[in-house]
């Protein structure tokens, strides 16, 4: 499944379930959404108990994957699902960044 793949998936679902960019206002909410699962992701990170690779959990309507990787998914998810919603070509726009940053220098040129 390639970005554009994942992107149109990703809004497919969402609107099914109720979910999407309707208005201006609806785009800071669904930046925090994402920063929300970056969260989740650290605190999964941070449990000892929790492996790095996908588990599962008892769920609403059948075993629900959770972990830090499935955070990182789910971060994921919803990037695609709002740069598709606003029509963007996230898939150009990573490859246009990952060509640029083999450019910089070392660290970019910090110390950290
Ligand atoms: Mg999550």
């Amino acid at each position: 499944m390639d970005i554009k793949e994942i992107m149109n998936e990703a809004t497919k679902t969402a609107k099914s379930k109720g979910f999407g960019i309707r208005t201006e206002a609806d785009i800071p909410k669904a930046l925090c959404l994402i920063h929300s699962e970056i969260s989740e992701a650290l605190e999964e990170y941070r449990n000892p108990e929790m492996p790095i690779t996908t588990t599962y959990t008892e769920g609403l309507t059948k075993q629900k994957p959770a972990g830090f990787t499935v955070e990182l998914a789910d971060a994921l998810i919803r990037i695609c699902h709002l740069a598709d919603d606003l029509g963007l070509d996230l898939e150009e726009a990573i490859k246009v960044k990952m060509a640029y940053n083999k450019t910089r220098p070392h660290k970019h040129g910090k110390k950290c």
